[in-house]
């Protein structure tokens, strides 16, 4: 099972300190914010759970301050094919995503046997495996995808 996100809440706070990163309380708000995601927000997702600690934050500071902790490689984004992006943090023990294309709800797994398929795949075709993205989308069963 990968960790779970909020299991620190101070991760991205250190990482924002080891990066030498001045942290305002709005940053600190923020930062708390996504270190406690379960889900992947997107910017407006996180405005919104960030606002609700603080009227003060808008949608600008913190679409700057996801930038900014993107470029730290303190979060990491994904593009899950609904045209924004989404974040984790990105210290996370490695997983992989599985969206629901229905909700876009994003499901994590972490497979062994997918690991090893990957690298001898990469060793076939002469190289050193330093990473993958897997990502898979699908229905739930017994449900017709919905054509949008
Ligand atoms: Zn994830």
């Amino acid at each position: 099972m990968p960790e779970g996100h909020g299991k620190d809440i101070n991760r991205i706070a250190r990482r924002c300190a080891e990066e030498g990163l001045r942290m305002t309380g709005q940053r600190r708000i923020i930062a708390q914010v996504l270190a406690e995601a379960h889900d992947h927000p997107d910017v407006e997702l996180v405005y919104r759970r960030a606002n609700a600690h603080d009227k003060r934050i808008s949608l600008s500071t913190v679409y700057r301050t996801v930038k900014l902790f993107e470029a730290k490689g303190i979060l990491e984004k994904h593009d899950f094919g609904r045209g924004r992006g989404q974040y984790e943090s990105a210290e996370r023990a490695h997983h992989d995503h599985l969206i629901d294309v229905t909700t876009g709800r994003v499901i994590e797994f972490q497979n062994d046997e997918i690991e090893k398929l990957q690298e001898a795949i990469a060793r076939e075709l002469g190289f050193e495996l330093v990473g993958h993205k897997l990502e898979l989308h699908g229905v739930p069963r017994g449900r017709k995808k919905v054509s949008s």
